[in-house]
């Protein structure tokens, strides 16, 4: 007899992985404790002394949260993964991990913006310093990154959709001995798998598609089982930024749905854009594969997309009158979301250097949610329709 399983799609092997639960249970269990029970004082000593691997306190280790972990590290095709309590968590807990005082890292300008103000705002606290270089530049890139501890960056970028060649953004900081943290929050491992393409380590806010419900914070890191265990053990136990076990089992049923999802987000997406580019008021749709083919890396667009309208639009009445699209931050669950770019490109924050880059205050960002193509298109031309001045 074959082995069907080893014929299916990465990504459904990884949700078949680890499935078998006692009682012949379908779904996972979700194991609410705090603290785990040992049966004799030879077994607790074992534990303590590394010998065994049984869960001692969910601050550190749960079988639900482990899991979810063991089906991360094989989604992104990494040694081992953690998961923590948000996406920030993830990339704060990947960065201290790394760091030492005196060290300087190298972030891409247009990276997710509350990483931008943990660079700027918390690491000079601890002696660390950031530089910042443009991802399609290369050159800066290779001058900056000499010296440098670690490189972080994203692709597809905020907002805009900007992507890069990862793998050569990778070898170039391999070459200067930096350690790569590449936010893969945006093409979700359906899509693009950095690790595969010499990246170090992937981090996720699978408060977007993993969980794909906008029922979830949460986060992940995935990697070798050297840097992984660099976090886990020293750092995260003493930030406490765990995920607990009922949300990781809203990850773990999301992840059922994560390949059919993606497929649909995507291809309502390209239908919306492509609606929405024949419009005379549309001066812009920015979306991966639009501008320049898509990097040979990426596998998809993906359900985000920004558009840019002419002078003819008034934003506000635009987003008052869309009926399906909710205004609101994040994405990656079932709903159309909408978020007006007037408020995000704000006078510079005294405290960090985040500014937006390529982002105007006639863009509003839009994700594509599972509601179906036609009653999105329709919501999109009713409200510019309405929001459009005569003449
Ligand atoms: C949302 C997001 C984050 C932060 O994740 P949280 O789960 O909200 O902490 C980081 N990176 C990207 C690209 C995001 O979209």
């Amino acid at each position: 007899m074959s082995n069907v399983f080893s014929d299916l799609d990465p990504a459904i092997r990884a949700i078949f992985a680890d499935e078998r639960q006692p009682h012949g249970a379908i779904a996972p269990p979700i194991a609410t404790s705090s603290t785990f029970a040992f049966a004799t004082h030879a077994d607790l000593a074992a534990r303590y002394r590394g010998e065994t691997s049984a869960p001692i306190y969910s601050r550190t280790e749960n079988p639900t949260v482990r899991l979810l972990e063991e089906k991360l590290a094989l989604l992104e095709g990494g040694e081992d993964a953690i998961a923590l309590g948000s996406g920030m968590a993830a990339i704060t807990s990947a960065v201290l991990a790394l760091v030492r005082s005196g060290d300087r890292i190298v972030a891409i300008r247009n990276s997710y913006s509350d990483a931008h103000r943990f660079f700027d705002l918390m690491l000079p606290r601890l002696g660390v310093q950031t530089s910042y270089v443009d991802a399609n530049d290369p050159l800066a890139l290779q001058a900056a990154i000499r010296g440098a501890r670690l490189f972080y960056f994203e692709s597809p970028s905020s907002y805009v959709f900007d992507c890069v060649d990862i793998e050569y953004l990778a070898r170039i900081a391999r070459i200067a001995g930096a350690i790569t943290l590449f936010d893969n929050s945006f093409a979700s491992p359906m899509r693009q798998n950095p690790l595969l393409h010499g990246i170090d380590l992937v981090v996720h806010s699978m408060s977007k598609y993993l969980s794909g419900h906008s029922d979830v914070v949460a986060g992940c890191v995935v990697g070798s089982h050297a840097l992984i265990g660099a976090i886990r053990t020293g750092v995260s136990p003493f930030l406490g930024s765990k995920l607990s076990a009922f949300e990781a089992w809203l990850v773990l049923r999301g992840l059922r749905t994560l390949p059919i999802r993606i497929e649909a987000h995507e291809r309502s997406a390209a239908v919306v854009a492509a609606a929405l580019a024949e419009l005379p008021q549309v001066t812009r749709v920015l979306r991966p594969g639009v501008s320049a083919p898509l990097p040979h890396t990426l596998r998809g667009a993906g359900g985000l997309m920004t558009v840019e309208f002419d002078e003819t639009v008034d934003i506000p009445t635009f987003c008052d009158a869309l009926q399906v699209f909710r205004l609101a931050v994040s994405w990656g669950g079932f709903e159309s979301l909408a978020l007006p770019a007037d408020i995000v490109v704000r006078p510079p924050e005294p405290y960090s250097r985040h500014q937006p880059q390529g982002i105007t205050k006639r863009m509003v960002r839009l994700f594509i949610g599972l509601e179906g193509a036609e009653v999105l298109r329709a919501d999109l031309l009713n409200a510019i329709t309405t929001a459009t001045k005569d003449g």
